[in-house]
C-alpha cells in the first residue's frame, strides 16, 4: 500500500500550521478508507493569511518586479509540479479517485497553466491616449493585491493552477482555499512557490469548511478579487459576499452541455467524444458532455454505439489504473455517488430508459456503473439538472431548429458541441447555440489559450487565455497636464 503523511498542514505566510477550527479525515473514495487528516482553517486564520498577502503586496516584493522575473518564477512552479509528478499524481489519486494516468493529466495540465502565464507576465501593457499637444495621458494595469480563490473538488491542482497562475503574473497575492474533500495535493503548490522563491505572502493555502472559512475569505474586507468554480448555490453566496464589498468576482458554475449529432456527423470518431466527454473523470467534469441531442434517423446506431462504449469500461481503484485506456475510477465521494445514482433514480420515475449502467457497485468505495439514458425529454429533471457523474442522458430532434432549441433550453450555458460534416450548419448553430464555448466536430477542442466560462447560470467572467489576465488587473489612467 502507498504509505503518504498522515497528517497535512495549511500553509500561511511562508510557514506550515495547524487549523484553528482542528482537523477533518480526509477518505480514499477508491477504498471508502480513511487517507489521513488534514488541518481545518477558521476565520482566524484566514484573517492571518490575508494579511499575509496584503503585507506582502504593500511592500512591492512582487508587483514592483520587472514581469519577466515574475513570469519566470511562475514558469518555475510549472516546472516543479513536472518534476513531482509522480508524487502529486498519487496523492491526488488517492484523494480523488482519478485513475493515476487521468492524475497525471491533470497535473501536466497544472504545469501548463503555469508555463502559459508565465509566459504571459510582460505582454499586459497599457497604451497612450493622445489628448491633444497640452496633455500627455497613457494607462497602466495593477494588481488587485489580495486575491481569493475558492477551490473544488473535481480538479483541485488544475483549477487552482489556473487562477493562481494568471493572479501571480500579473503581481498579485493569493489565499487559496481548498476543497474538503481533497485538500492535499494542493499543498504542492505551496512548496512549488517556496522552491521558486516567490516573496513569502504570495501564496497562502488554507483548507477549511465552505461555510467557515470560505465564507470568511471570500467577505474579508482586504480581499479585492475573488475566483469561484463549484455550485450555483454556492457561487450566489459568494457573489453576494463580494457585492457586499464591491469586489468583482468570476464564477464557473457548471452546466448541463449538449452535443448535437447530425445525421451526417462521423460517429467513428464521435465514440471518442462521448468516452472524454462524459467518463472522463467519472464524469466529474464541469464541462461534461453530460446531453447527447441526437437526429432521429441515427438516434438508434448512436445509441448502441455509446452503449458499447460505456460496457467497455473497467471501472476500480485510481491507483490500479495507470495507463490510458478504457478505464474510470471513482466518484469523489460517496455522497456526490449516491446523489447522481438517485438522479437515475428519479429520471426512471419520470419516464425515461437505463439502456446500461445506473447502479452503485458492489465494491467498498464510490464507485457508480457508466451510465447511458434514452427516452429523456426536454422537460425531465435530468436534462436539466447538472448529475456530476458518468450519467449521460440522449435526447432525439428532428429539426436543426429542434435541436437548438433543446440545447438552449437549460438555465446553464457552460459549452455545447455540434457534430456534423456540413460547415454551414456548423456555423449557423455555433451562432444560436447559447454557451460561452462551443465545440465542432471533437468535444473539448482548444486548450489553455482558450477563454473559458459560461452564460447563464454556468456563470460570469472569463478563464484560461489572455482574457483571463484582466481579471487580475485593474486599469489605471493618467493624464498628465503639461507646460507648453
Ligand atoms: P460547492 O460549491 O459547495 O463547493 C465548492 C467550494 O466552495 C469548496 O471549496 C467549498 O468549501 C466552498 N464553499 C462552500 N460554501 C461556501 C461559502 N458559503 N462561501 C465560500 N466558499 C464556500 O460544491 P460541492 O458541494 O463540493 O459540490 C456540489 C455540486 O457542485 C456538485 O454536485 C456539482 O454539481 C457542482 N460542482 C461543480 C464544479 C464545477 O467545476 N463547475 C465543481 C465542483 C462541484
Amino acid at each position: 500500500m502507498t504509505q503518504i503523511n498522515d497528517y497535512w498542514k495549511n500553509y500561511i505566510d511562508g510557514e506550515w500550521v495547524d487549523g484553528g477550527a482542528g482537523r477533518i479525515d480526509v477518505f480514499n473514495p477508491g477504498t471508502g478508507e480513511k487517507l489521513a487528516e488534514q488541518a481545518i482553517a477558521d476565520a482566524g486564520d484566514i484573517d492571518t493569511a490575508v494579511r499575509a498577502a496584503k503585507r506582502m503586496h504593500l511592500s512591492g516584493a512582487l508587483a514592483d518586479l520587472r514581469p519577466v522575473e515574475r513570469g519566470r518564477m511562475v514558469q518555475g512552479m510549472g516546472r516543479y509540479l513536472l518534476d513531482n509528478i509522480d508524487e502529486i499524481a498519487t496523492v491526488l489519486t488517492l484523494e480523488q479517485g482519478k485513475p493515476l494516468w487521468e492524475s497525471r493529466i491533470e497535473i501536466e495540465g497544472a504545469a501548463r497553466y503555469f508555463e502559459y502565464y508565465g509566459n504571459q507576465a510582460e505582454t499586459v501593457e497599457g497604451r497612450s491616449i493622445p489628448l491633444g499637444a497640452s496633455y500627455f495621458d497613457f494607462t497602466t494595469y495593477e494588481p488587485y493585491g489580495v486575491t481569493a480563490h475558492v477551490i473544488p473538488w473535481n480538479y483541485p491542482v488544475e483549477m487552482a493552477a489556473r487562477s493562481m497562475s494568471a493572479a501571480i503574473a500579473t503581481g498579485n497575492a493569493c489565499v487559496i482555499k481548498t476543497p474538503e474533500l481533497t485538500p492535499l495535493s494542493c499543498m504542492w503548490l505551496a512548496k512549488a512557490a517556496e522552491a521558486v522563491g516567490l516573496p513569502r505572502g504570495t501564496v497562502n493555502i488554507l483548507c477549511g469548511y465552505g461555510h467557515e472559512a470560505g465564507a470568511a475569505l471570500t467577505g474579508h474586507p482586504d480581499v479585492r478579487q475573488i475566483v469561484f468554480t463549484g455550485s450555483v448555490q454556492t457561487g450566489i453566496s459568494i457573489a453576494t459576499a463580494a457585492a457586499q464589498n464591491v469586489v468583482p468576482c468570476v464564477l464557473e458554475l457548471g452546466g448541463k452541455s449538449a452535443a448535437i449529432v447530425h445525421h451526417d456527423a462521423d460517429l467513428d470518431a464521435f465514440e471518442n467524444d462521448v468516452r472524454w466527454g462524459i467518463y472522463f473523470n467519472a464524469g466529474q467534469v464541469c464541462s461534461a458532455m453530460s446531453r447527447v441531442i441526437a437526429h432521429e434517423s441515427i438516434h438508434d446506431e448512436l445509441v448502441s454505439r455509446i452503449e458499447t462504449i460505456a460496457k467497455s469500461l473497467s471501472v476500480g481503484p485510481g491507483l490500479d489504473r495507470t495507463e490510458f485506456g478504457n478505464n474510470m475510477g471513482p466518484m469523489v465521494s460517496e455522497t456526490q455517488r449516491d446523489r447522481a445514482a438517485q438522479m437515475i433514480v428519479d429520471a426512471q420515475k419520470q419516464g425515461a430508459t437505463v439502456v446500461t449502467g445506473g447502479r452503485k457497485m458492489n465494491i467498498p468505495g464510490a464507485f457508480l456503473e457508466p451510465t447511458l439514458i434514452t427516452n429523456v425529454t426536454p422537460e425531465m429533471t435530468i436534462a436539466n439538472e447538472e448529475v456530476f457523474g458518468p450519467v449521460l442522458s440522449v435526447l432525439k430532434f428532428q429539426s436543426d431548429e429542434d435541436a437548438i432549441e433543446i440545447a438552449n433550453g437549460t438555465p446553464y450555458g457552460l459549452a455545447a458541441g455540434i457534430f456534423t460534416s456540413n460547415i454551414d450548419r456548423a456555423t449557423t448553430a455555433a451562432r444560436k447555440l447559447r454557451a460561452g464555448q462551443v465545440f465542432v466536430n471533437e468535444w473539448f477542442a482548444g486548450g489553455v489559450e482558450t477563454p473559458f466560462g459560461g452564460y447563464g447560470l454556468s456563470g460570469y467572467g472569463r478563464e484560461k487565455g489572455r482574457e483571463a489576465l484582466w481579471n487580475y488587473v485593474q486599469t489605471k489612467n493618467i493624464a498628465i497636464k503639461l507646460k507648453g
